[in-house]
């Protein structure tokens, strides 16, 4: 016989073999759960969601996720509507975001603090807003031809300059604004983040926001940048100014339609929701009602009078949003309320499912410990659920602690199965390969059973002890088995 190996490369062989064998099972695993999964989301093909009809009628439209055109419209109370035409004419909506409760205290990186915006012309020059990243930081536009390669100009609060901007002209501009969008209208979709802005909006119709307009809040102040005339206006001033939003008025409201609309700019304040025209002229103005005002809400204008308010909370463990309409008047007072609950399931899995899922593919508790406190944990906090670790495991466990007690159960039963078989087989090494068989779950159980041959058993002729045949004494009384009889096929050299 050969010389045994050492526990250590024997382990590693054995790991080898667990890795290949969780391989083998991972993938089809994997693949029949994405196909169940993808079932149970036909068995429910819809998901529902709140519109507001033109005439101002609230509906819950329940939309096929198979066929774009399959939707139907119920009432707030439950009564089915049906209309001539194919689809819902709603009415324009303007959603402030909640002011942020923490404003986020780190720098943004790089890439996230340039944005890129051409101004149409041709040949066009490629302006630049450049953040300097700090919470509660300052950037300014620097331009670039787009053929001579050439440095145009700077643009700062005191408008164009040829040469270098001096500090104080800086635009002051929190970087969360330039996170949340919330102080800085027309950079979503109309930018491209620190690349060459090659594609450029245009002038999207009268009456609306052209492509190489920008509007930002900077300390109190409105202001409009016109990237082709190179000027920059204060358009309103209000030390509680916090966010900035194009507000479409008039008939259509498909993104894609020659729509009959003029757009406005919806200014939110600590208190008031201020309208102005694209000259900056006021048109209207709406008290938020108190306990409104820090908190992210959908504005509805119905009619010269009344407006509706629309606020929603997910509970996300139960699948469920909670829909909160409020109609009030321009001074914020209530006309009524109501509340109607959607389920919004669908398309995304179960957390607790999920994790199930994940451990039944890879059955291995120090996947499931991995991926509990590591990578959810991670990945949450990259959602912005939360910015803290120890919460976002809190989060993780709280879901995760099912798929985490299967797995070690399963590894728990596994090692006691590895001790049977190291008793049986009177093996040494009895610990090390139950606490590898626990860390690595059904995987490791399969590694060690195929890392060596086990021999056949048989019962000594001595004590009478069930004894693997692969040495010359037996394992329970130490005699020497008796040489095998001669079946005279044996070939003597
Ligand atoms: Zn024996």
């Amino acid at each position: 016989m050969s010389k045994p190996n050492t526990i250590g490369r024997t382990l590693c062989l054995a790991a080898l073999l667990a890795v290949g064998f969780g391989l083998a099972w991972g993938f089809p695993v994997g693949w029949c759960l994405s196909v169940v999964q993808s079932a149970m989301r036909a068995s429910a093909p819809y998901y529902e969601q709140l519109e507001i009809r033109e005439d101002g009628t609230p509906l819950i439209g329940s939309h096929s996720v198979l066929n774009y055109d399959d939707v139907t419209y119920r009432t707030l109370s439950g009564e089915a509507v049906s209309f001539e035409e194919d689809r819902l004419e709603t009415l324009h909506a303007v959603r402030f975001g909640g002011l942020p409760k923490r404003k986020p205290n780190y720098r943004r990186r790089w890439r996230s603090r340039i944005a890129g915006i051409s101004d149409g012309r041709r040949p066009a020059t490629y302006w630049y807003f450049l953040h300097d990243g700090r919470p509660e930081g300052a950037g300014y536009f620097v331009g670039y031809d787009s053929k001579s390669r050439q440095r145009v100009g700077t643009m700062g609060m005191e408008g164009f300059r040829t040469g270098e901007l001096p500090t104080e002209e800086r635009i002051h501009f929190g970087s969360y604004n330039f996170l949340y969008g919330g102080g800085f209208l027309q950079l979503d979709g109309r930018y491209s983040r620190a690349y060459e802005p090659r594609h450029h909006t245009g002038s999207r119709g009268t009456g609306r926001i052209p492509g190489w307009v920008l509007h930002i809040v900077s300390e109190g102040r409105l202001i409009q940048v016109d990237l082709r005339r190179r000027s920059v206006e204060v358009l309103f001033e209000s030390p509680e100014l916090s966010s900035v939003l194009a507000l479409p008025r008039g008939t259509g409201n498909q993104p894609h339609d020659e729509a009959d609309h003029r757009e406005f700019l919806a200014l939110r304040t600590a208190d008031e929701v201020v309208v102005l025209d694209l000259q900056g002229n006021e048109e209207d103005r709406y008290v938020i009602p108190t306990d409104l005002r820090e908190q992210t809400f959908t504005l509805y204008e119905l009619d010269e009078e009344e407006l509706l308010v629309e606020t929603s909370k997910s509970r996300r463990s139960q699948g469920v949003t909670t829909f909160h309409l409020r109609w009030m008047n321009r001074a914020g007072e209530t006309l009524r309320e109501e509340q109607v609950e959607l389920s919004r399931t669908l398309g995304r899995i179960d957390r607790r499912v999920e994790f199930c899922m994940i451990a039944t593919v890879v059955p291995a508790p120090i996947v499931s410990t991995l991926v509990t406190a590591l990578v959810k944990p991670l990945q949450y906090i990259g959602n912005r659920e939360t910015n803290n670790y120890a919460e976002a495991l809190s989060l993780s466990l709280a879901d995760a602690w099912p798929a985490l007690l299967l797995t070690y159960l399963l590894g728990a039963g596994l090692s006691y199965a590895v001790y049977r078989r190291q008793c049986r087989f009177g093996l040494s090494y009895t610990r090390w390969w139950m606490l590898f068989v626990f860390v690595l779950g059904l995987p490791g159980f399969m590694g060690y059973r195929l890392h060596r041959r086990w021999a056949p058993r048989l019962a000594c002729p001595t004590c009478g002890a069930h004894a693997p045949r692969d040495r010359e004494n037996c394992f329970a009384c130490a005699t020497e088995f008796p040489a095998p009889l001669p079946r005279g096929t044996e070939v003597f050299a």
